[in-house]
């Protein structure tokens, strides 16, 4: 029984109350917001869409969030990655960990949890253990078929959202229900939304735009408001202001989709996935740790490795160590895993790394 306040409005639980805007909101309600704080999110990817993402959903009070990251941030991140600021580049600290302490700040209501990794065929199933959903906050179609083959198999909803320029796409998939992201895009990207790591740019609005419209169909997913999802592929311009709602339907119905319909899951089993990926647009290379590295990686092992053959001081902390090699700026994580700067080109990315690291 709802009790009635002063002014006639019914009273909301105290423990709902910092939601009560939200729960006015008769879509969302008691019952919704109930639901969505015992519910699970997987975030994969916290950059321009995920800081979005992670600031929305922990505000409106989701249960859990698990961020999964690769990266460290950079200073012409701040121009859009909601959640960061010059400290976290000053502290060196990695995306996942500098979004979770931000957010513990926000709403410790919320179990917040960052991991540290890249996500591949690898480790997606273990990341994924109790999520209810997952958002993409990723930049590339790699992870994003990824994400999807996980999500048809083990049949739980994603969102997926893209962003570049002033442009963007946002489509809710519901495994069983709705078209999957490979019964729309088979291989390639649309030719607008092709990550070339061009200089295409992109607008922080596009992106507060884009994440937007994903929180809001998560929302709709963990409050137990599944029947009122978005069925369209939206299709939005910042810029000139044209939002479309495309009708993707019927690609479900009528194609033979390898994910879907044939359940091949070709980027979950790795056939597809590369040891080695050039960062779009960031002029850089990622270069996985061979199998087998399951210790984590003694830094300072390393940092005096390095040191007899670096001009500038090798600098780490417990995320994350970094040296300048040859003219690049290489970043090890704890994982083995290294982001090397300054060149796109992978052998040259792996040969630094089998010089310098040598795992
Ligand atoms: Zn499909």
């Amino acid at each position: 029984m709802e009790r009635q306040n002063a002014s006639g409005s019914p009273a909301i639980d105290p423990a709902l109350s910092r939601y009560s805007r939200q729960v006015l909101f008769e879509k969302i309600g008691v019952d919704g917001q109930r639901r969505l704080g015992q519910s699970h999110a997987l975030l994969v990817g916290c950059g321009a869409l995920g800081t979005v993402l992670a600031n929305t959903l922990v505000r409106a009070g989701v249960g859990h969030l698990r961020i999964c990251d690769r990266d460290y941030i950079e200073r012409d991140n701040l121009q859009r990655q909601v959640l960061f600021d010059e400290a976290d580049i000053a502290a060196n600290l990695p995306k996942a960990q500098a979004a979770a302490a931000k957010l513990a700040r926000i709403n410790s209501d919320v179990a917040v949890e960052a991991v540290v990794a890249d996500v591949n065929h690898t480790n997606i199933e273990r990341l994924a253990e109790g999520a209810d959903l997952i958002l993409d906050g990723t930049d590339n179609f790699e992870t994003r078929f990824l994400i999807n083959d996980l999500a048809v198999k083990t049949n739980r909803p994603w969102v997926y959202g893209a962003v570049i320029g002033a442009t963007g796409l946002c489509m809710t998939i519901v495994p069983g229900d709705t078209p999957c992201l490979r019964c729309v895009f088979e291989e390639a990207p649309p030719p607008e939304m092709n990550p070339t790591c061009d200089t295409a740019g992109v607008l922080g609005s596009a992106v507060n735009v884009v994440a937007s419209l994903q929180a809001v169909e998560a929302i709709k997913l963990l409050a137990g408001r599944r029947d009122e999802i978005n069925r369209h592929l939206v299709q939005i311009d910042v810029w000139s202001g044209r939002f479309v709602n495309l009708n993707v339907s019927a690609v479900g119905g009528q194609g033979d989709c390898p994910c879907c319909k044939q359940r091949r899951f070709s980027y979950l089993s790795g056939e597809r996935a590369a040891a080695t990926t050039a960062l779009c647009g960031r002029n850089a290379v990622q270069v996985r740790a061979g199998a087998g590295a399951t210790e984590a990686v003694d830094f300072a092992a390393i940092a005096r490795k390095l040191e007899p053959v670096v001009s500038q001081p090798v600098e780490y902390n417990r995320y994350l160590l970094r040296a300048v090699v040859d003219g690049h700026e290489l970043t090890l994580f704890p994982d083995g895993r290294a982001i090397i700067k300054g060149t796109d080109d992978l052998d040259k990315a792996r040969t630094l790394y089998a010089k310098y690291v040598g795992m």
